[in-house]
């Protein structure tokens, strides 16, 4: 298949295996930030092809996995709503909120319905115009452009039957907060090649350089993921800390002017609260006032909620890169794919899923853990 075999070839694969192991002089933590990048090493094996000194630590970038609880808790409660249709990515479904998931609610009779993008709420809204149909729009910088099309599409159709429930983050403000955490061990980041698509790379520029940290935009295949760590290896060896872009062939340094235009004239930077990481200044996304009439928060009073995350889920740990699925006690015993506890264990890009599926047999290491550093 054009655009993925080449990125697989299996002598490319090796030869920058190879390239990293002689670039490799001292330790170095690299973070990939996107769940869909940990889920392509795990697959592939690719944190096994590096050498001792390399270690790979999973980031936050998984929109499904730092949703917060109360967010959760919050869509469960729209979904109950008289009146409401609450449509969602499939993902969200089985997420835990403090009580149940978007699903158990179904189950207690909301209406709660799974879609592929948010323009399939807005034709929802339109078809029914007796119902209230709220889109539950989550995501990082990658899904917030379409998510702003549909409420531009909403008013352009006259729609008072449409609102989100907006849930976006933003990846520069977590970095910062991961590297401004005092127990921090990254040394240098593979950036989100998907999210830099949209974004452009220039809002990174300020972070390499403040925090003295290499960024280096990479892809999801393996070629792209091992060409990412060589240039991050590399800088890292050579004292440098600047943003590299190892995925071209998709990212521009401006990003897409048009999606980021959509995204802005809809959107304004907001804080948001994250799943384990707490609330971080300017890492989320309201409506801007004049879209505020499509923000579900203001049109449904659904009062002050509060919730608590799971004493037993570590997931804020394993998302700051504290600590790896496999040190959870609860992982593959009490926490399966079939039956979680916490969002990294049901959504596709979920670090805790990525373990569970490719590497929950892997022998015990000395400390207890049943996965590779
Ligand atoms: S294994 Fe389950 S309980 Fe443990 S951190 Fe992952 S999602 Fe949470």
């Amino acid at each position: 298949m054009k655009f993925v075999d080449e990125y697989r070839d299996a002598e490319g694969t090796a030869r920058l295996a190879e390239a990293i192991g002689r670039a490799t002089t001292r330790p170095h933590a690299i973070m990939e930030i996107c769940g869909g990048q940990t889920h392509a090493i795990m697959r592939f094996g690719l944190d096994t092809l590096l050498p001792d000194g390399i270690t790979l630590i999973h980031g936050p970038g998984c929109p499904v996995c730092v949703t917060p609880v109360v967010q959760i808790d919050r869509a469960i409660a729209l979904a109950s709503w008289p009146g409401v249709v609450l449509c969602s990515f499939g993902d969200m479904m089985r997420v835990p909120g403090s009580g149940q998931d978007l699903l158990g609610a179904r189950a207690r009779g909301g209406d709660v319905r799974m879609v592929y993008s948010p323009l399939d709420a807005v034709r929802l809204a339109k078809e029914q115009p007796e119902r209230q149909v709220v889109f539950f729009a989550i995501g990082f910088e990658t899904t917030a452009p379409a998510n702003a099309l549909a409420v531009k599409q909403a008013r352009a159709l006259g729609l008072d039957n449409f609102s989100i429930l907006s849930s976006h983050v933003l990846v520069p403000p977590a970095m910062e907060a991961i590297l401004g955490a005092p127990d921090c061990r990254v040394n240098g980041f593979l950036a989100a090649g998907h999210v830099c698509t949209v974004m452009g790379f220039t809002q990174y520029e300020p972070i390499a350089v403040r925090y003295r940290t290499p960024i280096v935009v990479t892809g999801f295949e393996p070629v792209d993921i091992l060409q990412g760590i060589l240039c991050c290896v590399r800088q890292l060896e050579s004292g440098r800390a600047g943003v590299e872009n190892a995925y071209r062939r998709s990212v521009q340094r401006e990003g897409n002017p048009s999606a980021r235009a959509l995204l802005e004239e809809v959107f304004e930077p907001a804080p948001q609260q994250w799943r384990g990481l707490g609330e971080i200044p300017g890492s989320g996304l309201a409506l801007r006032a004049a879209w505020r009439d499509f923000d579900a928060c203001r049109r449904f009073e659904l009062g002050d909620i509060t919730a608590e995350e799971s004493t037993e889920c570590i997931s804020g740990q394993i998302l700051q890169g504290l600590k790896r699925p496999g040190e959870c006690p609860a992982f593959g015993t009490r926490c399966t794919p079939e039956h979680p506890l916490g969002a990294p264990m049901v959504s596709g890009e979920g670090a805790c899923a990525a373990y569970y599926r490719y590497r929950r047999n892997a022998a015990p290491e000395a400390g207890g853990e049943g996965v590779s550093p």
